[in-house]
């Protein structure tokens, strides 16, 4: 079924935005595709939709997919030699094929207004009829066609459709039909001189040697286009796949103005890309035979396969997100970790330019195993990076008789001879309980707050020893000047 040919596949984001999801597990099964034949991954701006695109989004493009690791082999910021990989750049190449399929009478030009075409459309509902373009342009003489032009009309280009079934077959979904006399002639140039979505990618897709073209089940009804476009050009058509549609949680359509859609929004929650990347995997294949769910990307790359691609919509379940990105975080080792915190606890502003890594690394370990989010990070930090307030209310509340002064001189006493070290602590930290003979929740609620300043930490013992001696000391000084 796959042909011989070197693989070469592309994404191809219109950069209205940042890099989008929905583009990001599209690229991320071309990589995997391409990587695993020893294939070529391209990647393509489609940016003739000129009032929406941005350079800014194309560079959120670019570091959507980097953040990912899906580097492209050819692309517009590293040439290759089918550029240039903008659309933008390529309309005389657009304008020559146009010419090519007027010269050979398969398109014409249709002088037909915005309102013309609504009223026809209006009147093909009411008479029950499907709405289509009637072809009225078809067949303008020269003359017909000075006339418009002289109205100031500027014509649209149109292919012409031949009726009949033309199908494909996908490599995901099998054998896929449409029966192109319902179609009409559609349009392939714009009044502006900018070619439509659907002939653009036709020409790009050829003449950038495409063996395969990829991307969501909402393009289905586009490849119709496109292959009679190829059909009219004489061209052969790449093959075709295209994966399942992702939707919300809520089941709708996933759509930009919609929920956190763009990479860089998931980058800035503080999920990691291999989270993402195998989270991503998921969504419209699975390698099958096996409840394995945390992959590599080198590991996908020789797993992943079309034929186990689903065809069934593909819902956006951020719980399993953070899953997978609880499963990841855990993976890490404590210093790649803690190095992609910083600029989680630099943004929280509990962290400054020098950063003791050492120290960081430590407090990293003793997180890392509840961390679901990096930037959850900073809440779990708080403690180790700033002095906490000393919460006098709750101290209060839970000492009851119990003599807090007593107790913290008994502790800081002992401690202070001890050689900072977890059991060592641990130890001296027991022997005073068993001496003064407070209830094991109270003392060590007391000693929690005393020292973290809050009930919920890491466990009390190594974070003491994380902390150092003299913060912890003095931590409970603090204290107990708070009470008295
Ligand atoms: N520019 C199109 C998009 O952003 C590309 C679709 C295709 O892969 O052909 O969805």
């Amino acid at each position: 079924m796959i042909v011989n040919k070197i693989v070469r596949v592309r994404i191809a984001p219109s950069p209205t935005g940042d890099a989008h999801v929905g583009h990001a597990r599209t690229a991320l099964y071309d990589y995997l595709f391409a990587k695993q034949r020893g294939g070529t991954f391209v990647l393509r701006i489609d940016d003739t939709d000129t009032a929406r695109n941005t350079a800014t989004s194309e560079e959120g493009v670019y570091r959507g997919l980097r953040w990912l690791g899906l580097e492209w082999d050819e692309g517009p910021d590293k040439g290759g030699a089918y550029g240039p990989y903008r659309q933008s750049e390529r309309l005389d190449i657009y304008g020559h094929y146009v010419n090519e399929l007027l010269a050979s009478g398969k398109a014409y030009e249709c002088y037909c207004t915005a309102a013309e075409l609504e009223a026809e459309r209006q009147a093909q509902i009411e008479a029950k009829d499907h709405p289509r373009y009637s072809g009225k342009c078809c067949n303008l003489t020269a003359e017909d066609k000075g006339h418009l032009q002289a109205e100031g009309r500027v014509p649209t280009v149109r292919l012409k459709v031949i009726s009949g079934i033309v199908g494909f077959t996908d490599l995901v979904r099998g054998w896929i039909e449409a029966d192109t006399s319902l179609m009409g002639d559609f349009i392939i140039l714009k009044s502006s001189g900018i070619p439509v979505y659907n002939f653009a990618t036709v020409i790009d897709d050829h003449l950038m040697e495409m063996t395969h073209v990829t991307r969501g089940a909402e393009h289905i009804a586009n490849t119709f286009n496109q292959l009679l476009t190829y059909k009219a050009l004489g061209w052969t058509a790449p093959h075709f796949a295209h994966f399942s549609i992702m939707l919300n949680e809520d089941r709708s359509k996933m759509s930009k103005r919609k929920g956190a859609t763009f990479l860089g929004q998931y980058a800035e929650m503080g999920y990691l890309p291999e989270a993402m990347l195998n989270f991503l995997a998921f969504l419209g294949w699975s390698p099958g035979g096996t409840e394995e769910e945390i992959y590599t990307l080198e590991q996908l790359q020789k797993l992943f396969s079309l034929e186990r691609c689903t065809v069934s919509n593909a819902v956006f379940d951020i719980k399993k997100l953070d899953w997978i990105n609880a499963k990841w975080i855990r993976i890490l080792s404590p210093e790649d970790l803690a190095s992609r915190l910083v600029p989680f606890l630099r943004k929280a502003d509990l962290l400054g330019e020098d950063v003791d890594m050492e120290f960081l690394t430590q407090v990293t370990r003793l997180i890392q195993e509840r961390l679901p989010r990096l930037d959850e990070a900073a809440t779990a930090c708080t403690t180790f990076l700033r002095e906490p307030a000393v919460p006098v209310d709750e101290l209060r509340q839970l000492l009851g008789d119990n003599d807090a002064q007593v107790c913290i001189s008994a502790v800081i006493d002992s401690l202070e001879s001890v050689d900072w070290d977890e059991a060592e602590i641990e130890q001296a930290i027991r022997r005073i309980q068993e001496q003064l003979g407070w209830s094991t929740k109270v003392y060590y609620m007391f000693l929690r707050l005393a020292v973290m300043g809050s009930k919920v930490s890491p466990p009390l013992f190594s974070s003491m020893a994380v902390l150092g001696k003299e913060k912890v000391l003095s931590r409970m000084q603090r204290t107990a000047a708070s009470l008295y």
